[in-house]
């Protein structure tokens, strides 16, 4: 089932929530055409989801599942691609440890991405576990000794030190990883309905793929547009105004968003018209995910197989490498 031809490729996401339109623009869009040509690990990282939700291992769990549904309603495929619950493969614990003991304190202290989030973490938070998620990411793009990472920039300092693992470890021990390379494809950012910054659940400012029609009319209607913009024929401002960038990701009916711009930049047009044609085009977008969400809620065994499968598929894998490993370390064959 698993095509041993084909690149592979590790990504994922931690459970802490459903997801909304920002994921799909971001991260599943480009998974789904990803999976056609490459041999696609999809991690859904619950050991990692522990840095900031130790306290709230409910949400984790449920997330897990809603997730999955996720992930198959909008067309990620179990028979391409192993969907793979980190916690169910220890052996991504087991190889975050081991190259913890050689990945000096430096890397951390240096990635700027770590530092930008322990800044905004609450103290409480701020655990060697957290700190520790860029070593487990290393190990969870080792572990499957995957080709290829696609990231946005973000992410791209721990596929870097991701490099310098593998090369360190080959040259200390010989030859068990690959170096990764990044497939930065322009990963696109989509806006929250506030306009405050990009779409995040923790903001609120999200639309779930898992709205309904009535939820999503409602948040289109109290979108934020451009503030100058008190009345219809007043030129509004197009460039950085949301219901424009949802216009560009999800109005198939391009004549239709040029005419929209035109005449608001000529304040030539309501609010109403605009946001009401966007409501429809993302309820369109939303349907067949819809339809698929409900076949997938009233057969989990389906979502618990898609599970099931990808573990099955990464266990062969994963355990070669951790004995590899172990055996390049010369670990435990102390005795006989
Ligand atoms: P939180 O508020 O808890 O940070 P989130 O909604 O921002 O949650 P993350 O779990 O941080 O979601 O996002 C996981 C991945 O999904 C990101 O690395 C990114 O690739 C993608 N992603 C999330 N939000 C967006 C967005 N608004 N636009 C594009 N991609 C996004
Ligand atoms: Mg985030």
């Amino acid at each position: 089932m698993v095509d041993e031809n084909k690149k592979r490729i590790l990504t994922g996401i931690r459970p802490t929530g459903a997801l909304h339109l920002g994921h799909y623009v971001g991260a599943l869009h480009n998974w789904i055409d990803l999976q056609e040509e490459y041999n696609c690990y999809f991690l859904i990282a619950d050991y990692q989801a522990l840095g900031d939700h130790f306290n709230d291992i409910d949400l984790i769990r449920k997330s897990v599942i809603d997730v999955t549904i996720d992930w198959l309603s909008v067309g990620l495929d179990p028979a391409k691609s192993s969907f793979v619950i980190q916690s169910y493969v220890p052996e991504f614990a087991e190889l975050t440890m081991l190259l913890s003991f050689i990945t000096p304190l430096g890397m951390l202290e240096r990635n700027p991405t770590l530092k930008g989030e322990l800044d905004s973490l609450e103290i409480e938070k701020r655990t060697v576990g957290f700190y520790n998620y860029p070593m487990s990411q290393v190990a969870d793009i080792l572990l499957p000794r995957a080709q290829l990472v696609p990231v946005g920039d973000d992410q791209s300092p721990h596929v870097e030190m991701t490099r310098e693992i593998a090369r360190k470890f080959n040259r200390m021990f010989g030859e068990v990883f690959l170096e990764p390379d990044t497939l930065i494809g322009k990963v696109p950012r989509l806006s929250g309905t506030d306009g405050q910054g990009k779409m995040s659940k923790s903001k609120g400012n999200v639309i779930m793929l898992s709205d309904d029609e009535e939820t999503v009319n409602k948040k289109v209607k109290s979108m934020y547009t451009d503030p100058n913009r008190i009345r219809a024929d007043i030129p509004g401002k197009v460039e950085g105004n949301p219901v424009f960038e949802y216009h560009d990701a999800f109005n198939k009916d391009l004549e239709q968003v040029k005419d929209f711009k035109d005449r608001y930049q000529k304040g030539n047009i309501g609010d109403v018209e605009v946001k009401t044609a966007l409501a429809k085009s993302i309820n369109q977008f939303l349907e067949p995910i819809r339809e698929k969400r409900v076949y997938y809620e009233n057969n989990i065994s389906l979502v618990e197989e898609s599970l099931n499968n990808g573990i099955t598929n990464i266990k062969p894998l994963a355990s070669q490498t951790i004995e590899l490993v172990r055996e390049k370390m010369k670990i435990s064959k102390y005795i006989r």
